[in-house]
């Protein structure tokens, strides 16, 4: 080889005496710096990534390693994968295949991009799903059940989510041997195809169930009834573990998401944990303070003592009648009611004398000139 090669200790930063538990550490720590998956499209990450397997492949073997130690790259053993110099030749896939074990749980999830033989169906998480359910402000107030129903997948009863005729099983593909993938070597690369004898999955089925067709989950229509807890809010979602999409052959079934939509009401509104309603009082009823049966949300009635002075605007409060809080058990917050002022058009005759006498009573006199005079007061 006229190619000059870099030291394989030199290439992870190890000693020549390194231990193999060394060596298995500094290799970790070069995959994860240069893995794929934390550097997309980067060739020369990619090339490092590769040169560090190359290194370990090597320096993990005892006796490749004393091969190496001895005779440099032109040990007789250093022909690698391929034989062609080294591991120039060594795809990606290969690397994962050989060492996922070892940083497969760096990169979380049963391996990531390893490639495992299969010797079966391997059980495959169902999706979750979604569902939405609107609901008015009161429901949300007292809290309530709906019913719902859609479709999801489920275990196949008839062969237990094995997808096989009863007797029989899956068998191990023997195009691929069970890789769910075909490798081609042309020059120094490496191709691999998905394997169309099983399209990708390293089993097959010869003898499907007749219920799933060897799916191993079916297709149902499902009702179920949805609790939503009180002091639930707008664009708040519940999970109902288990009740999305079953798994593909025994594989854990996904969830079920209840995304709830609170409609608006004519009368109340929430804000924060409070409930909020305006209350609509004569000018006497504020002037000269007042008592009034209020109905709430829920229909309860509620002794609402509105304090004599009271301006157009004044809260209200009326304590631990709001909304349930979701987080905080037995903790509500207030039924809030801001006063407003009901201002008539039309008003009885003997109710007008009354009201122009009290006007100039208090120096606003409302009839002929009365916007002069109201602004002299007032402005002036
Ligand atoms: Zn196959
Ligand atoms: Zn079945």
């Amino acid at each position: 080889m006229a190619m000059s090669k870099r030291d394989y200790y030199e290439i992870l930063g190890v000693a020549k005496g390194a231990t193999a538990e060394e060596i298995k550490a500094a290799y970790r720590k070069s995959a994860l710096k240069y893995h794929p998956d934390r550097n997309p499209d980067n060739k020369e990450a990619e090339e490092k990534f590769k040169e560090a397997a190359e290194a370990y492949e090597i320096l993990s073997d005892q006796q490749k390693r004393s091969q190496y130690d001895q005779f440099g790259h032109s040990g007789p053993n250093m022909g690698g994968m391929g034989g062609h110099g080294g591991m120039g030749g060594m795809s990606m896939d290969d690397i994962f295949e050989n060492f996922g074990d070892i940083f497969g749980s760096m990169f979380g999830g049963g391996g990531g991009r390893q490639r495992t033989r299969k010797t079966g169906p391997e059980p495959k998480n169902g999706h979750d799903l979604a569902q939405q359910i609107v609901i008015s402000l009161k429901d949300a107030y007292e809290g309530t059940k709906k019913e719902i129903g859609y479709y999801h997948f489920v275990a196949c009863d008839t062969c237990s989510a094995k997808g096989t005729k009863a007797g029989s099983k899956a068998q191990t593909c023997t195009t691929c041997k069970g890789m769910g993938q075909m490798q081609y070597q042309q020059g120094f690369f490496m191709y691999s195809q998905t394997c169309s004898a099983c399209s990708g999955e390293g089993f097959v089925i010869t003898d499907p169930c007749d219920s799933c067709n060897g799916k191993s989950r079916v297709q149902k229509y499902d009702k179920l009834t949805v609790t939503i807890p009180a002091g639930i809010f707008d664009g708040a979602e519940l999970r109902l573990a288990g009740k999305g999409d079953a798994g593909i052959f025994g594989g854990r079934s996904g969830d079920l998401y209840i995304k709830i939509g609170v409609l608006s009401d004519k009368k109340f509104h929430r804000e924060g944990d409070d409930l909020v309603s305006t209350l609509m009082l004569t000018y006497p009823q504020l002037v000269l303070g007042c008592q009034v049966e209020i109905e709430s949300i829920d229909g309860s009635k509620q002794l609402l003592k509105v304090p004599k002075g009271s301006p157009v605007g004044e809260k209200i409060i009326i304590p631990g009648k709001g909304f349930e809080n979701l987080r905080r058990k037995g903790f509500r917050g207030n039924l809030v009611i801001v006063t407003q002022c009901h201002i008539p058009k039309k008003i009885p005759a003997d109710a007008k004398k009354l009201l122009t006498e009290y006007s100039k009573i208090i120096g606003t006199d409302a009839q002929d000139g009365g916007i002069v005079s109201f602004f002299k007061k007032f402005l002036g």
